[in-house]
């Protein structure tokens, strides 16, 4: 049977979490507890749907601008001509359709003493608990002369939207001439997806290699090393010959200035480079609603407990996906599905007076480096005395060598994963 979960329980106040147990579910007008989500990306629309399933009994509502949602995931798969835009993207009908209450506005202002949430369109919400997944800013002017207008000549596609920045970073491919260089800026860690720029090389370097072999990529990147390294640069090799150049930061690949006018990239040593294509990914921060509303630190990132990821900063509030520092996990996906449902669990929890579940968390990070050819990263996290660790030998990388089946079998399970988390998220 359905546990009963009250306001009154959100309070703390009588009810013995004994006598709630056993109570029956009670409606709305009752005092149903409410659980409010913003964002409707992959930690709050995983959010929103797990708590529907798990715990019927508590008002559910998702705010999220978007209409449809055109996952980040996969997109790269858009510059290889491997996937269209209507293979990633979602609707949010079948949320509603378990009962969540999907708001389509931008959430303005918290009001985390009053449990309330204004929304740009002029409602203000109430909350028992607040669910906060709304990903990434990008740091406009971070790198000198990048800002939202700059984006639009020199794509970054790397937060979710209408699928416009992809888009015109396909079309822009498309106008390139063969024998053109395609450059990308890569940004210092922490940000997300750290195999998402490799991924996004590789499958620049697929379209290019069928449709204009005379190319090359320039990436230019603020890092001295980046995940999956020897894979990417295996596959690479074994691929796309030598039509990518990778410059670490020792080997002055820091972009720190860029000219959109005139297509260049300017590093740190001040060397120009005019490319025919760029594709800037900047220096990133939590997003705008997490920095406005005082939650993150002067990293930039929520800081949170990570049994729960309830913010550090105010009560009632958990910061999952990649707005939160839940390092050293990366900033996934799949981290963001996985940390959601355990700040539902634990938000409910809380609302119960009982303890948390006690968390594991699971990462897998795909990457296509062509079409039938996938590599893997997967790293298990528990909580120890002083934070996230990784559970030793848990985990770790495709085996590297000439193993054709090994990758044509990565890119399936790629496709499975996809197919698996969108399902939970949106299903
Ligand atoms: C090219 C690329 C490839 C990737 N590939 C993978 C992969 O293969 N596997 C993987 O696990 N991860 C991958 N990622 C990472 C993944 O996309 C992110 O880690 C994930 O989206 C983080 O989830 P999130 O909920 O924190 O943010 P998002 O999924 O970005 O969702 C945030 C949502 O919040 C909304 N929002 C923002 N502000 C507000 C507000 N004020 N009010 C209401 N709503 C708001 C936004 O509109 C957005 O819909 C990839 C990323 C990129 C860029």
């Amino acid at each position: 049977m359905a546990t009963a979960l009250t306001r009154r329980a959100a309070l703390g106040t009588a009810a013995s979490a004994l006598g709630l147990l056993a109570a029956p579910a009670l409606s709305r007008a009752q005092g149903t507890a409410r659980l409010l989500v913003i964002g409707g990306g992959f930690g709050g629309a995983s959010a929103a749907r797990f708590a529907r399933l798990h715990h019927p009994e508590v008002e559910v509502t998702l705010v999220e601008p978007l209409t449809r949602f055109v996952t980040c995931p996969y997109g790269n798969l858009l510059l290889s001509g491997f996937r269209g835009i209507g293979d990633i993207t979602h609707s949010y009908d079948r949320l509603r359709g378990r009962g969540v209450r999907v708001v389509h506005d931008r959430a303005e202002a918290i009001d985390a003493a009053a449990r309330t949430v204004r929304l740009a369109g002029g409602e203000t919400l109430r909350y028992d608990k607040l669910i906060l997944s709304p990903g990434i800013a990008l740091r406009w002017g971070a790198i000198e002369g990048y800002d939202e207008a700059a984006a639009e000549r020199m794509p970054h596609a790397w937060v979710p939207g209408d699928g416009g920045q992809i888009q015109l970073l396909r079309r822009q491919l498309e106008a390139m001439p063969d024998g053109g260089v395609v450059g990308f800026a890569i940004p210092p860690n922490p940000f997300r997806c750290p195999p998402g720029p490799y991924e996004r090389i590789s499958m620049v370097a697929a379209y290019l290699k069928r449709h204009k072999p005379r190319s090359k990529i320039l990436a230019l990147d603020a890092k001295d090393a980046f995940s999956k390294q020897g894979l990417f640069q295996d596959g690479w090799r074994a691929l796309y010959g030598g039509m990518i150049e990778w410059v670490p930061a020792s080997q002055d690949g820091r972009v720190v200035r860029v000219d959109p006018a005139e297509r260049v990239l300017e590093t740190e040593f001040g060397t120009r480079h005019r490319v025919d294509v760029a594709n800037v990914i900047p220096p990133q921060s939590a997003a705008r609603i997490v920095l406005d509303s005082g939650l993150a630190d002067t990293s930039g990132w929520a800081q949170v407990d990570p049994a729960t990821f309830a913010s550090r900063a105010a009560a009632d509030i958990h910061v999952v996906g990649d707005a939160g520092n839940g390092a050293p996990m990366p900033k996934s996906g799949y981290i963001a599905n996985n940390t959601a449902k355990q700040a539902v669990a634990s938000a409910i929890a809380a609302l119960r007076g009982v303890p948390p579940p006690e968390p594991l968390y699971f990462n897998t990070c795909y990457s296509h480096v062509g079409e039938e050819y996938g590599i893997s990263i997967v790293g298990i996290y528990r909580v120890g005395p002083n934070g996230i660790v990784e559970v030793p030998n848990s985990g770790g990388v495709s085996p590297r060598g000439d193993l054709p089946e090994q990758r044509r079998l990565e890119a399936l399970h790629a496709d499975s994963w996809y197919a698996s988390i969108t399902e939970d998220m949106f299903g």
